[in-house]
């Protein structure tokens, strides 16, 4: 099927058949089976991914520059903005649908990926706390017109300790003004409107559950400012940006839930973005994986292709053990979701932790199945390794992952002894 015929056919089936969609249910018990939708869903991203991504991934890593044209083709048949319920346009598809299409944008290019699907990690927080009106007005503009969101959250001075941001919103009347200074903000420059956290209780003893507001700031409002796009390790066509707020009047219809909500609603929204994150990093992978098996039967040392190696054929085959667990790993977190477990932040999490370390190990092993070739710019692999790195960072550290893993489990340890 052509791409805008099949493209048309999935917005149909996706209005049809939202609510039966959700995957890994199966009236037989577990299943792996993906149904017919998601095959098409699936294979709708892989095509783009081919034609569109790969082809000019390398111009967009060398030249950083925001692959706006793949955006907007991206959002005409209906590759972003899926998660956004019917009433306001969008498709409503379960998370799950959502990462098998994040799996294959990411294969194509992560860089490019995030550009397209960076905009989720904005919108979640609207997603899962707006009022309608909020959600009518922020989220139906995003479906109608290929506009970006941003989640500004981090700070200079506080990246994991979110408890230690010092962006302050006072109430004004019927308004807030927002001064402060966020970092490493993903669409920071290309962004329609933001997510922002700040503390709205100035007493450093009250609790972080109710210290902090959540907002939504449209980019035009008089005080924002976009630093410089920053030019990082990998993902470079990715827009990445400190953004100043200086005296930046939001009226109060922004505030999301209401005053002091704001840490729930932050923290709230990575149960949904962690699982993308993970189906991200398993699609880098799955490329990874995928060059070195190839190249592993083209490039001969000895008289034999090097795959002939036991050394060799057993990376690769380490390396699709840790592909395969990744995926699965991601299904389980993103159906965790859809089926709104009370586990699913553990999931997530787990999720999250192990497909980002499990692809900067797959990506390190390509290039070493390459050897010298593996270390130049004119080879895949060495922009696998670079793309790969971000993903033990954003959205929490392998780190804090494991922190949120490690007292899950205490937690429920505590409760089976009680
Ligand atoms: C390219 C890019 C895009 C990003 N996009 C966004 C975005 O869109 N929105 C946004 O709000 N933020 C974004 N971030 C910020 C990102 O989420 C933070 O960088 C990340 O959470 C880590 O915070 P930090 O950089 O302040 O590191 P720090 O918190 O200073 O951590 C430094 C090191 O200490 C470790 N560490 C810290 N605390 C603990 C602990 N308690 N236990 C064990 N180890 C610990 C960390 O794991 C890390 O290794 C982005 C960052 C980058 C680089």
């Amino acid at each position: 099927m052509a791409f805008v015929q099949l493209s048309r056919h999935l917005k149909t089936l996706g209005r049809r058949s939202v609510p039966s969609m959700a995957s890994l249910r199966h009236s037989s018990g577990f299943s792996m089976t993906l149904t017919d939708e998601q095959k098409e869903m699936q294979e709708l991203a892989r095509k783009f991914a081919r034609e569109e991504i790969i082809p000019k991934a390398a111009h967009h890593d060398k030249t950083g520059e925001f692959p706006w044209d793949i955006v907007k083709k991206a959002h005409s048949l209906g590759l972003m903005n899926a998660h956004i319920p019917q009433e306001f346009g969008g498709l409503q598809l379960p998370l799950f649908d959502s990462c098998l299409v994040t799996e294959q944008l990411s294969y194509g290019c992560s860089g490019i990926g995030l550009a397209i699907e960076g905009t989720g990690l904005g919108q979640m927080p609207v997603i899962a706390f707006g009022n309608k009106e909020q959600k009518q007005k922020y989220l139906g503009r995003l479906v109608e017109e290929p506009l970006l969101a941003a989640y500004c959250v981090t700070e200079p001075s506080a990246g994991s300790d979110v408890n230690g941001i010092k962006t302050r919103a006072e109430k004004k009347g019927d308004e807030y003004v927002i001064n402060g200074q966020k970092m490493w903000i993903t669409n920071g420059g290309v962004a329609n409107w933001y997510f922002v956290l700040a503390r709205s209780d100035p007493n450093p003893k009250t609790p972080a559950g109710k210290a902090f507001t959540a907002f939504i700031v449209d980019r035009d409002t008089p005080g924002v400012t976009p630093g410089r796009k920053e030019l990082n390790m990998g993902q470079r066509c990715s827009d990445t940006r400190g953004v100043t707020f200086e005296d930046v009047r939001v009226p109060k219809e922004n505030v999301l839930i209401g005053e002091g909500a704001g840490f729930k609603v932050a923290m709230g929204t990575f149960d949904a973005t962690r699982p993308i994150v993970a189906a991200g990093a398993t699609g880098l992978a799955q490329r990874a994986l995928d060059e070195a098996t190839k190249y592993s039967l083209e490039r001969k040392t000895f008289g034999v292709p090097i795959a002939f190696h036991q050394a060799v054929a057993f990376m690769l085959a380490d390396m699709a053990i840790g592909v395969e667990t990744g995926r699965v790993a991601w299904m389980r977190a993103a159906h965790e979701v859809d089926v709104k477990s009370p586990r699913k932040s553990y999931y997530a999490s787990i999720a999250k932790c192990y497909a980002s370390d499990m692809a900067n190990r797959v990506a390190t092993d390509a290039v070493q199945i390459f050897g010298g070739n593996g270390f130049n710019t004119e080879y895949p692999v060495e922009k696998l390794m670079r793309d790969a790195k971000i993903y033990q960072i954003y959205e929490g550290t392998s780190q804090i992952q494991r922190l949120v893993i490690s007292r899950e489990m205490l937690e429920a340890a505590k409760r089976m002894n009680n």
